[in-house]
C-alpha cells in the first residue's frame, strides 16, 4: 500500500522538479515543489551539506505538513582543501551568481598542479516534520578543474568541471548522460532505493 500521495520538493529548481516527478510518477505519487505552497527558503545555516538538507526538507514539511524530500550539493575541489563545498552558489558573493563563481575559482587555482576535484550531493527524505530517521543519501561525481569555460549546457560550475576520459565538460553533455553519472543522478537512485519498500 502507497503511504504516500503527495510530497514536497524543497527547491525552486524546474529542472529538478520535473526530474523527480518523473521517477515518482509510476508510484502514482505527486511531486509538488515548494513554490505551490509559497514555502519560503530556508536559510542554509548548516557546516555540512547533511545539516543543510535536512533544514530544507524540514522546512518544507513544517509549512506543508507533507513529507518533503530536499537536495544540497557543491564542488569540492583538492587544492582548495575542499572549498567551495556548502558555499558553492555564494562562492564570489550574494546574490549568487554563475560566471563570478567560475571565475573565482579559476584564479584560485592558478598555478596549480592538482586540479582534482567533486561535485557532492545530499538528498534527504522526511516522512513528516519531526522524522527521526531521515533517509539520506549521497552521490559523488569526480573530475578535474578546466583551465577555461567549455561548452555552454547546464549550469553552476558545469563549464569548467572537465571529464578527462570523455574529454569533455559537463557543459558539455546532454541532460540524460549528465543524470546518468552525476553526483545528482547518483544519489537519486540511492533514495529511489530506500524509499521502494514505502511506495509498494
Ligand atoms: P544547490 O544544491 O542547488 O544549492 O547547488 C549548490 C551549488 O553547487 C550550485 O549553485 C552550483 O554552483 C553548484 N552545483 C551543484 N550541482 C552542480 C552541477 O551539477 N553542476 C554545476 N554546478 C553544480
Amino acid at each position: 500500500m502507497t503511504q504516500f500521495s503527495k510530497i514536497v520538493l524543497a527547491t525552486g529548481n524546474k529542472g529538478k522538479v520535473a526530474e523527480f516527478a518523473s521517477l515518482f510518477d509510476s508510484y502514482n505519487i505527486d511531486i509538488k515543489p515548494q513554490s505551490a505552497f509559497n514555502v519560503p527558503d530556508a536559510p542554509e545555516t548548516g557546516t555540512t551539506f547533511v545539516e543543510n538538507a535536512i533544514i530544507k526538507a524540514r522546512n518544507a514539511a513544517v509549512i506543508t505538513g507533507l513529507p518533503s524530500i530536499a537536495d544540497d550539493s557543491g564542488l569540492a575541489v583538492d587544492a582548495l582543501g575542499g572549498a567551495p563545498g556548502i558555499y558553492s552558489s555564494r562562492y564570489a558573493g550574494e546574490p549568487s551568481d554563475d560566471a563570478n563563481n567560475i571565475d573565482k575559482l579559476l584564479i584560485a587555482l592558478e598555478g596549480k598542479q592538482d586540479r582534482n576535484a567533486r561535485f557532492l550531493c545530499v538528498l534527504v527524505f522526511m516522512q513528516h516534520k519531526d522524522d527521526p530517521t531521515p533517509i539520506i543519501c549521497q552521490g559523488e561525481w569526480h573530475g578535474e578543474i578546466a583551465t577555461q569555460r567549455h561548452g555552454a549546457g547546464g549550469f553552476g560550475y558545469d563549464p569548467v568541471f572537465w571529464l578527462p576520459e570523455q574529454n569533455l565538460s559537463a557543459a558539455q553533455l546532454d541532460k540524460d548522460t549528465k543524470n546518468a553519472q552525476s553526483h545528482r543522478g547518483k544519489a537519486l537512485k540511492l533514495l529511489m532505493q530506500h524509499m521502494l519498500p514505502m511506495l509498494a
